[in-house]
């Protein structure tokens, strides 16, 4: 894949960059492992001003950096605005609370002296060199969540961002450059996916974040384990939206149609399954299939677009392959299903599309849906959602609308899923764990949990 800037909603090509020699990335690793030495020992009160400054200097640039990310993957301009706003809240939350979470841990005086020891406590060091691999669909967040807590944390990062966002990929460099952070704290390597195994197997890094797609992840976790290095995988989801008899059924389907179209369908949280009680299975349908009809496909930098095109043609291919063979199989689209006619030549948009009378042997059915795509399902009660929805490769997030607290507690009880979200879409915030089971991945991002994961836990036993 070329490391480029291509619109999408036009399929020109801005700007291309020439990958990194491996004499350069010789450089960076040098230059990481170096300032990592010193950087290690720097105070959580230094590092919490260069990343506050971080979070002004991105405030202050929000609008350009969101035309930026626009251009290259798609995303209507609003969303990106306020992704550079949440990037910013983020480093102010990581700022503010990073000591905390990474205090000192005394045991109990009991356990200190049952174990012969004077005193005893645990100490969260950092590790070192971080590799990060991340993805186009939030170009910004998928970094700065990784960027924030390890920068706190006393780590140093190595960005290698995906082809197709190159420009989004060195503004963040140049972001903590400006902030003041040493040179080597945070570098961008401009390589394809090819080159990463080289930079994960030096001896220099220690450790790999990933969010992706299943194949990269599987990739870069066989060869972080055969290096015995540790990795968080953020990987798809296929996520779970269940409608129960006493939700608001009306605030449902308004929900649904977001969280499904977000950053135009593509986003790993995405509520991508629809799964409705048949008690108010009709009234959920006509209101949802009504709302996604009502969506305004368009320029992404217009201010009022809804859905802009998917980031690549082959993201497109991909998810028109998944409908089709749906159909084929029997499904019934209920709305879209095909590219806008008024886009037919240009730029890679897909129609905001619902699709039901889905059957288990669909390649939907089980497969991660990238783009404006929705399965409706009916079900007859909790039990059969449950294991329909657990019914899934995935176990990124999950949502539930009922009113009913019994219910609640049975549904996250037994929903196989990082995340439960009742009455509302899943979103992620810093103070919460994010992050999957099954092939959704493993490991958590943000809050205590995500700090911690990068980190050399420490005892320290005193006789
Ligand atoms: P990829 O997983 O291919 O890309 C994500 C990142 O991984 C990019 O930086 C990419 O680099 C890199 N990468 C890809 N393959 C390897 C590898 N073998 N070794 C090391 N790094 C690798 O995602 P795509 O863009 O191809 O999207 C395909 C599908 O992935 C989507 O349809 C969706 O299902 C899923 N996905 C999930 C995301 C999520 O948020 N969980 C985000 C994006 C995609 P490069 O760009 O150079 O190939």
């Amino acid at each position: 894949m070329p490391i480029a800037t291509v619109n999408p909603a036009n399929g020109e090509t801005l700007k291309t960059y020439d990958a990194l020699t491996d004499e350069e990335i010789k450089h960076r690793l040098l230059l990481a492992a170096g300032t990592f030495r010193t950087y290690r020992t720097t105070t959580f009160f230094e590092r919490a001003r260069l990343l506050q400054t971080a979070a002004d200097l991105l405030d202050a640039d929000r609008d350009d950096i969101a035309r930026v990310m626009t251009t290259e993957m798609g995303k209507p301009v609003v969303a990106a605005r306020a992704e550079a706003a949440k990037c910013a809240k983020a480093m102010r939350w990581y700022a503010e609370h990073a000591q905390e979470l990474l205090a000192d841990e005394h045991p109990s005086a009991r356990d200190v002296e049952d174990s012969g020891a004077v005193s005893a406590h645990v100490r969260y060091r950092p590790l070192g060199i971080v590799l990060a691999v991340m993805p186009w669909n939030f170009p910004l967040w998928q970094v700065v969540r990784f960027a924030a807590p390890a920068l706190m944390a006393g780590n140093v990062g190595l960005l290698k961002h995906a082809s197709n966002v190159p420009q989004t990929a060195l503004y963040l460099q140049d972001l903590f450059r400006r902030a003041g952070f040493p040179d080597g704290c945070f570098q961008t390597l401009l390589i394809g996916s090819r080159a990463v195994e080289g930079v994960l197997r030096d001896e220099r890094v220690v450790a790999a974040t990933l969010t992706g797609s299943e194949p990269a992840g599987r990739s870069v976790a066989s060869i972080a384990g055969d290096e015995v290095k540790k990795t968080v995988l953020e990987l798809g989801g296929s996520d779970p939206f269940v409608v129960l008899p006493s939700a608001d059924v009306a605030k449902a389907a308004k929900v649904a149609v977001t969280a499904r179209a977000q950053n135009n369908g593509q986003s790993c949280i995405a509520a991508k399954r629809f799964i409705v009680h048949t008690d108010v299975y009709d009234e959920f349908a006509e209101l949802f299939v009504s709302g996604m009809r009502a969506l305004r496909v368009g320029d992404p930098m217009d201010e009022s677009t809804d859905v802009g095109p998917l980031a690549s043609e082959q993201g497109r291919a991909d998810l028109e392959e998944l409908v089709d063979d749906a159909v084929e199989c029997g499904a019934t689209v209920l709305c879209g299903g095909q590219r806008p006619e008024a886009y037919a030549k240009s730029g890679w948009y897909y129609e905001p599309t619902v699709i039901t009378d889905i059957t288990q042997d669909m390649r939907i059915h089980r497969e991660e849906t990238f783009g404006p795509v929705a399965t409706l399902y009916r079900v007859g009660d909790l039990d059969e959602a449950v294991a329909l929805a657990n019914d899934s490769p995935f176990g990124l997030s999950s949502n539930v609308w009922t009113h009913d607290a019994a219910e609640i507690d049975r549904f996250a009880r037994d929903i196989e899923a990082g995340g439960v979200y009742v009455n509302g879409m899943t979103a992620s915030h810093p103070a919460f764990p994010f992050g999957g089971i099954k092939r959704s991945g493993y490991g958590r991002e943000l809050s205590a949990h995500g700090i911690r994961e990068f980190c050399n836990i420490t005892t320290v036993w005193v006789g």
